[in-house]
């Protein structure tokens, strides 16, 4: 099945740009738009800029970025740089044969590129384990452990280094098909959580998605204008995830009625207000001594479930 969508010199040698009515390199479908370069340039920024007006922080606070390596992250680094953010990466090497080097390479290569700061860890000195030992003992989901270490490491690692807030590189696509996933199969809880920005709290710092109204294919044409070196390949323990069926619907309902996706997510959001904070825990994990709910935190208790396993093997 084709699917039509946004495109990067798919035009007509007579378009015009939609904004400067220059000769337009760029279709958008869903905003019935034709861009020039700069005029696409533009109005990828605007998207960001709009999105940041939302979250509220203040204009100067250092923003960590949770760098994977692939285009939304980069992208969202990179033009949050270039709107004045002060800035760093963030990455974690899963330990994941061929994909990890991969990713790590290209968030190495793109901070060198632009000079801006990284801190790179390993999921195996964190945790003392990589992601496919993880795998082999752990038989729950992986992309769930995976999200929850990524998640309370990313946190952890934040404060460590003094940041109060984290950005992450999530798209349109991304929190339209996790909300269609979460009304159909009512996850009130989630739905509650469903907003771009999620304030301090329950021992977390802040967490925002400058990229939320962009769409996916958007942003590969901004890393392909701005020559962002990005790794595409997915992640080879991706398969079985379920998020991708959501997404697929939404593709194909968007190639029907360009505008869809747009309309479904942003007018849920229409009127929302960011979460209440939750509440910061009292006690700390009797193992480490992080901030916890539980006398155990999440990361002690897969390490212990881990170490266990590996020695009953
Ligand atoms: S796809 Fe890979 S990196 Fe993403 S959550 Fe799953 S295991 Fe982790
Ligand atoms: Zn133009
Ligand atoms: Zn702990």
């Amino acid at each position: 099945m084709k699917l039509k969508g946004p495109s990067y010199g798919h035009l007509s040698p007579n378009a015009k740009c939609s904004r400067c009515r220059g000769k337009a390199v760029i279709t958008l479908p869903s905003h019935h738009a034709n861009f020039c370069v700069d005029c696409f340039l533009e109005f990828f920024r605007k998207a960001v800029k709009r999105a940041m007006k939302k979250f509220p922080i203040k204009p100067h606070t250092p923003i960590m970025v949770a760098v994977s390596g692939g285009k939304d992250s980069l992208a969202l680094w990179d033009v949050l740089t270039e709107l004045g953010y002060v800035t760093k990466g963030i990455h974690i090497d899963l330990g994941i044969p061929g994909f990890s080097e991969a990713s790590r390479e290209a968030s190495e290569q793109f901070a060198k590129s632009r000079g801006l700061g990284l801190s790179v860890y390993e999921l195996k000195d964190l945790l003392g384990f990589s992601l496919p030992e993880v795998r082999k003992l752990k038989s729950s989901k992986i992309c769930s452990v995976c999200g929850t270490l990524k998640r309370q490491f990313l946190n952890r690692l934040a404060l460590q280094e003094g940041f109060s807030v984290i950005a992450t590189g999530h798209n349109l696509d991304d929190e339209a098909s996790r909300l269609l996933g979460n009304i159909l199969r009512h996850k009130e809880a989630y739905l509650a959580k469903t907003y771009p920005f999620l304030p301090a709290g329950g021992g977390l710092v802040a967490r925002m998605k400058p990229l939320f109204r962009l769409e996916s294919a958007e942003i590969r044409i901004y890393c392909k204008v701005r020559d962002i070196a990005y790794f595409g390949d997915k992640c080879p323990f991706a398969q079985g995830a379920t998020s991708h069926i959501f997404f697929e619907a939404l593709e194909f309902i968007e190639s029907k009625m360009p505008g869809t996706k747009r309309d479904f997510l942003f007018g849920y959001l229409d009127g929302k207000k960011p979460p209440q904070p939750e509440e910061t825990p009292t006690g700390r994990c009797s193992i480490c001594g992080a901030i916890s709910y539980q006398d155990i935190c999440s990361i002690c208790r897969i390490k212990e479930e881990l170490a266990e396993k590996g020695n009953s093997q």
